[in-house]
């Protein structure tokens, strides 16, 4: 459709973006969208079979660090505004193996960013226009903070220090400080969104909460870091999805915004919720509890022990709340992986 508008969202085979583009598809039929995907062990795109057809999607594998390909993607498709997913995103993986990190999170970022800039800026159309209409938002992480004490009054805000302590969280901080120059330097429209743990359907089976539900059903020992003491701060992924749309249309241009959905759990609560629901929804045939296959194993090197979000600035500003608490959310994501592990 000539008259819509074409936007880049890169990454959208992982978890996040693969709940975003189906709600964003659907919400704006006036807006097309080109995914940019690697797919690297993350990305999935069984994730979006429910896009496939859409004529207003496209899928598109290369990397984001590809100048090149980008080019090509913004001349072919006259992108008007970039939502950026695409990242390395596990922090286990970041300690093993932080290079990789380096070049998606920051070189990747800096490519897009760099390619948007300059296609924007050499559009005909008067330079300042161009700018108010064309956005890049960056979708980032609360982990960029680094860590906060157990005084439940302190909370990460748009102003907290940046103290990112994981390859991980210090690749996705400069990134964010990429964006903000690029803003700041040459006056492009940008944004960026911090938020917190994100969890629901399509998750990859690495992370937290999908492992515990894996391994609950396959009787086997459920891992939990250290004293399963660490706290993060829960969002129901389409929370966060709703949140970025919010953003990506009415947020200020160059302004940063927190989302979290004040959802704080240790990592013992999360586990003993899932398998109290599990013990409800699928008991094992000796009648014990999921419960007694939870194993502390030694703790990931430079843990962060707590994040929490406040997001007084989105709520107040634009108007933004949660949707879902931990305990509806965590119903709707133990059901759907209950279909996806054929229980
Ligand atoms: P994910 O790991 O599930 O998905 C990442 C996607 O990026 C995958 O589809 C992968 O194939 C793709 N990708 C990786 N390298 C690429 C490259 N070089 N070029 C193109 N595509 C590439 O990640 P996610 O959990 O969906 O996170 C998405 C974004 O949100 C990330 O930027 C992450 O930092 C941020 N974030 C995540 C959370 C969370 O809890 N998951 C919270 C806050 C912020």
């Amino acid at each position: 459709n000539n008259e819509n508008k074409t936007i880049l969202v890169t990454g959208c085979a992982g978890f996040i973006g693969s709940n975003f583009v189906p709600y964003f598809l659907e919400k704006y039929e006036n807006i097309n969208i080109v995914n940019l995907d690697l797919l690297t062990y993350a990305g999935n795109l069984e994730n979006l079979k429910e896009c496939e057809k859409n004529p207003r999607y496209k899928f598109i594998k290369g990397d984001i660090c590809n100048r090149e390909l980008i080019e090509l993607i913004f001349n072919e498709y006259d992108i008007k505004g970039v939502i950026h997913f695409a990242a390395e995103s596990h922090v286990d993986n970041s300690i093993k193996n932080p290079g990789i990190f380096v070049q998606t999170n920051v070189n990747g970022t800096y490519t897009l960013i760099d390619v948007a800039y300059k296609y924007w800026m050499n559009k005909p159309f008067s330079y300042k226009s161009n700018y108010q209409d064309c956005r890049f938002h960056h979708i980032s992480t609360d982990e960029v903070y680094g860590t906060l004490s157990e005084d439940p009054k302190e909370l990460f805000t748009e102003t907290t220090p940046y103290a990112p302590n994981s390859p991980y969280s210090a690749s996705k901080a400069s990134s964010d400080m990429i964006i903000r120059a690029y803003n700041e330097t040459y006056g492009i429209n940008t944004i960026i969104t911090n938020c917190s743990n994100n969890y629901g359907p399509k998750q990859h089976d690495e992370k937290l909460i999908p492992t515990i539900i894996r391994k609950a059903l396959s009787n086997q020992s459920i891992p939990i870091y250290g004293d399963g003491k660490n706290i993060r701060d829960w969002l129901y992924v389409l929370d966060h999805c709703k949140g970025i749309d919010l953003v990506y249309h009415t947020g200020k241009k160059g302004e940063t915004y927190n989302i979290g959905g004040r959802n704080e759990r240790t990592n013992l609560q999360i586990v003993n919720t899932i398998c109290e629901i599990l013990d409800k929804e699928v008991p094992k045939n000796d009648k014990t509890s999921y419960k007694e296959l939870i194993t502390f194993v030694e703790d990931r090197a430079g843990h962060d022990r707590r994040y929490a979000i406040d997001a007084s600035k989105l709520e107040n500003e634009l108007g933004w709340k949660a949707d879902e608490n931990f305990d509806t959310g965590i119903v709707k994501t133990i059901e759907w992986y209950l279909g996806k592990y054929n229980k």
